[in-house]
């Protein structure tokens, strides 16, 4: 029988859902069993590609193109759980299966429902991965929260399950907030009416995960079980880590998660082996050195909208036992003259440019490629932080002043970045995205080639415009090298400063494969030379 354990959220939203959900993941994956993760998003949007990082925070990419919410790279990061369009399920995605079934005439006139057409696609879409996969365990994190609208047909979708499977075959765990109020004291009122709510739908939960700031003493664990029905052992206390989030899965063992789930989900409970994530967590907490390390961005403020790349240069230091601090910096506000950048870099030991969309503050990105190619500080372009390396070149080195991705300057004299028919001139092609993973050709001599050590590699895309081929030779000749390029050698996948300690741009995301357990190449080898360029910068002090 296959086994499905559903995540639900009450009281608030932004309560670490994913996780939570991904970290019990985690924990099965340490006992040996195999698992797959879903997210089902109540929202309206088909995917979260159109949808503003502001808002809602990275745009996560999956291996065959889709363009899914930010928990999908926590599952990526948390556990081994093949992630596809599959994986991640929204009310958009459902109602269009649905409304085109119907167009169809598949339902042979009968009045089409919520219940049951919207909740018997639900439930296919689950089990499409879950049976179908033979995995052990598939766990499904509901977005939103209980009492919400949206929320309503997935939950449905739940109870049924629940009820058709039978308690001993699918779980329910509700993740929800127990405030602490001015004098300290913890309060279990939002949570036994929130519980009150998943019950009134007819979802009894199994296990409480309570957030709270501090654990919860044992007394207050035996009222929320006793108001909320659930077993003493089965209220969890996730209370606020301090330190790294890579803690919360040992800090769920610890109280007997994974251990509990099974049990009650009658498998076996084979013995852990937490050893990666406890290595993960000494780094980050523990290691002497720290590694500076500035992201300089336009959707700075919030502080998922880079979330993958964050969390891969934390990898990138777990790898180099190093300590990450991350620097965010708005490229939009910085001022470009020298001094000022002196001072906004001064301490800074690399600097990476990540992905974008939209011309505001490219100019101040540009500004920062320019001095990090200068002052030979380690660099790290992705995607767009890529193309800014190009349009600096074109500028400083080749002297084209008016050098710019079509991107920004539809109408620039000097297009070193453009669509792919702007550059063949064939028009209404369609500025189609280029989504998923694909192949790049490592060029034999190039720092690239070094590091992954092999010819071919597959990583994730996810834009629209390239490297202008018209000016692929002036700008390799210039000293701007071709480290990669597409399998058939027509557009560039990677460039490198030529002279230069660690200059490097790519066109792909490596940032949605790294691990905390396996970092990512790429981040591995910048964190490293980001250390080197460290310590030289403290030698050349200790000189002077
Ligand atoms: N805006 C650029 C493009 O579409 C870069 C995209 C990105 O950085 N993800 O090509």
């Amino acid at each position: 029988m296959n086994k499905y354990i559903f995540v639900t959220g009450g009281v608030c939203s932004s309560l670490g859902k994913g996780v939570a959900a991904a970290s019990l993941g985690s924990l099965l994956e340490s006992r040996g069993l195999t698992i797959r993760m879903i997210k089902v998003d109540p929202y309206i949007n088909v995917d979260a590609g159109t949808m503003s990082p502001y808002q809602h925070g990275e745009v996560y990419v999956t291996d065959d193109g889709a363009e899914t919410d930010l928990d999908l790279g926590n599952y990526a990061r948390f556990t081994r759980s093949t992630l596809s369009r599959a994986n991640s399920i929204t009310t958009g995605q459902i109602y269009q299966e649905v409304i085109r079934r119907e167009r169809e005439g598949s339902y042979l006139g009968r009045t089409v429902q919520v219940i049951p057409h919207i909740t018997d696609r639900i439930k296919q879409r689950i089990r499409a991965v879950g049976d179908e996969s033979g995995v052990d365990v598939t766990i499904v994190e509901v977005g939103g929260t209980v009492g919400d609208i949206e929320s309503f047909p997935f939950l449905e979708a739940v109870r049924q399950m629940v009820h058709e499977a039978g308690r001993r075959n699918v779980l329910a765990v509700h993740l929800t907030l127990i405030p602490g109020v001015a004098n300290g004291e913890l309060k279990t009122k939002p949570t036994q009416h929130s519980v009150k709510e998943l019950r009134e739908i007819g979802i009894q939960p199994d296990i409480l995960l309570c957030r709270a700031p501090t654990p919860l003493p044992d007394e207050l664990r035996r009222k929320i079980a006793l108001f909320t029905n659930v077993d003493h052992d089965g209220v969890i206390s996730a209370y606020d880590i301090q330190s790294t989030l890579y803690e919360i899965p040992l800090m769920y063992h610890k109280q007997g998660l994974d251990r509990i789930c099974l049990e009650r989900l009658d498998m076996e409970v084979p013995q852990e082996d937490l050893s990666g994530w406890e290595h993960v967590v000494e780094v980050v907490t523990g290691a002497e050195k720290t590694v500076r390390i500035a992201v300089v961005g336009k959707y700075i403020e919030l502080s998922d909208s880079y979330k993958s790349v964050d969390e891969a240069l934390i990898h990138g230091g777990v790898a180099n036992d190093v300590r990450v601090e991350l620097v965010k910096i708005d490229s939009e506000k910085l001022d470009q003259d020298q001094e000022s950048m002196r001072r906004a870099f001064a301490g800074i030991h690399g600097i990476l440019v990540p992905g974008g969309f939209g011309g505001r503050g490219v100019n101040g990105m540009v500004a920062v490629a320019r001095f990090a190619r200068e002052e030979k500080i380690p660099y790290f372009g992705i995607c767009l932080g890529m193309q800014v390396m190009v349009i600096e070149y074109a500028r400083s080195v080749l002297r084209y002043e008016d050098a710019d991705s079509t991107e920004f300057t539809p109408d620039s004299p000097h297009p070193v970045v453009s669509l792919l028919e702007e550059q063949v001139d064939v028009k209404n092609y369609g500025g189609t995205m280029r989504l998923g993973l694909s192949a790049s050709r490592l060029l034999p001599g190039t720092l690239v080639r070094r590091i992954y050590g092999t010819e071919i590699i597959h990583e994730r895309h996810r834009h629209r415009y390239e490297v202008s081929n018209a000016y692929r030779q002036q700008l390799n000749e210039a000293g701007l090298l071709t480290g990669s390029v597409t399998e058939d050698y027509s557009l560039v996948e990677s460039l490198e400063w030529k002279d230069h300690p660690w200059g490097l741009g790519v066109q792909f995301h490596p940032e949605f494969i790294s691990k905390p357990v396996e970092a990512h190449p790429l981040f591995q080898a910048f964190i490293a030379a980001a250390g080197t360029y460290g310590e030289q910068r403290a030698g050349d002090a200790d000189a002077g």
